[in-house]
């Protein structure tokens, strides 16, 4: 350590670059930044080497802890404390931190903050099936990307040409006279450069992309739609959306669409499954094979002596679907039992006889003579509910439109 003798020339170099004495103030510092660097910044002409310098130097004073060793050791104490030194930091960041985005009003695209790029996103068709087994799907798309040939620039000479309608500011301000001593002042986006600030000349404009500094690209994309996701999840291909200067690229969006399945429903992780079982199966048993999302054949059967009620739900465990990202942990599989009656007239008198020896004895049958001659005779008629609601419901609807306050006529049926 006190083998090295800081040299004067060390210590001073930073400070004659900015123009400023050794004791300045950070105050003075910035300002002296900021006018030397804008005045040599290579989008405005300047000498890239100078403004690397500049930069350098800045960032070091502006940095009380790297100013200390500076002023005490030089250069090259910064250099070895530093591993790599400051020179390694872009010159052009540093003069972005200093001036925030749009230092030269959109005319540089280094000096512009980066936009946000639009999130594409499309809906993925998928049938429960490929939810319960995994699938990928290759999805070829076309989209922007910077062209290769002028790197997003547009032009041969990759020198931005500001735009002379708004002077590279991307805005226009017209000023209109609305009264007396009154003037209105409007921006708008400025038409020659479609607010970007900047032209290309037709004789410097990029052979490959015309200036549009974007090109097509035709793109295949696979798609792995994994064991167990939900309808509705989303899968994420992060910055593959169209490319733009200046901009963060988007994301692709793919929001899995789940195709309505001919027999499995699906809650959660759990599978729904209607079956529909003859009377005598419900009564005296049943077996039959359903065939799963995989392929593989479950046979179901009842226990022994067991009766299912029309409505009733039976479920298999670990037959329903995986659970994503543990698939090898399944839900229910449900089972939703209907009871097919034979219909009227199938069965005859002599059968209903027999069948009744079997079967639990009426409840009723208990009317006495008496009772019956007190009661009045009724008739029991088919109806088709469902029909007779919905059309009840429309009249309803209809009546409420009319507009007349004439009282109506209700018609009794039968
Ligand atoms: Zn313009
Ligand atoms: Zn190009």
């Amino acid at each position: 350590m006190f083998g090295r003798a800081p040299k004067k020339s060390d210590s001073t170099k930073y400070y004659e670059v900015l123009g400023v004495t050794k004791g300045a103030s950070q105050d003075e510092l910035k300002k002296a930044y900021r006018k030397a660097a804008i005045k040599n910044h290579p989008d405005k002409g300047g000498d890239p080497e100078k403004f690397k310098e500049l930069a350098q130097a800045y960032e070091v004073l502006s940095d009380p802890e790297k100013r200390e060793i500076y002023d005490q050791y030089g250069e090259d104490a910064l250099k070895e404390g530093m591993g790599g030194g400051s020179g390694s930091h872009n010159p052009f960041d540093i003069f972005e931190s200093f001036f925030g985005g749009g230092a030269f009003g959109g005319g540089s695209s280094r000096g512009r903050r980066q936009k946000q790029g639009d999130d594409v996103v499309h809906s993925l068709k998928v049938s429960l099936e490929e939810l319960y087994n995994g699938t990928s799907k290759k999805l070829s798309l076309t989209r922007n990307v910077l062209c290769p040939k002028c790197k997003g620039k547009g032009s041969k000479s990759g020198a931005p040409g500001r735009c002379y309608g708004c002077q590279g500011t991307g805005m226009k301000i017209s000023t209109r006279r609305i009264g007396p001593g009154m003037i209105q002042q409007m921006q708008h986006i400025c038409s020659e450069c479609d607010g970007s600030g900047e032209v290309i000349s037709e004789k410097d404009k990029c052979t490959q992309c015309k200036g549009n500094k974007v090109t097509q690209e035709k793109k295949v994309l696979e798609v792995h739609v994994e064991k167990g996701m939900q309808h509705g999840q989303k899968i994420v291909f992060q910055g593959e959306a169209d490319e733009a200067p200046d901009t963060v690229t988007g994301d692709i969006v793919f929001v899995l669409q789940l195709k309505e399945h001919p027999k499995f429903k699906r809650k959660f992780d759990d599978l729904y499954v209607e079956h529909t079982l003859s009377l005598t199966e419900a009564l005296c048993g049943f077996q039959f094979a359903l065939n799963h999302l995989d392929g593989r054949q479950l046979l179901i059967k009842s226990n022994p002596g067991e009766v299912i009620k029309p409505g009733q739900y039976k479920a298999i465990n670990d037959e329903g679907m995986p659970h994503h990202q543990r698939p090898f942990m399944k839900g229910r599989l449900y089972i939703h039992f209907d009871v097919e009656f034979p219909d009227s007239g199938a069965l005859s008198l002599d059968q209903c006889r027999t069948l009744e020896t079997i079967l639990p004895p009426r409840p009723g049958n208990h009317l006495s003579a008496m009772e019956l001659d007190d009661c009045e005779e009724t008739t029991l008629h088919d109806v088709n509910i469902e029909d007779e609601l919905r059309r009840k419901q429309q009249q309803e609807a209809y009546d409420e439109d009319e507009e007349t306050s004439a009282p109506r006529v209700q018609c009794a049926q039968q």
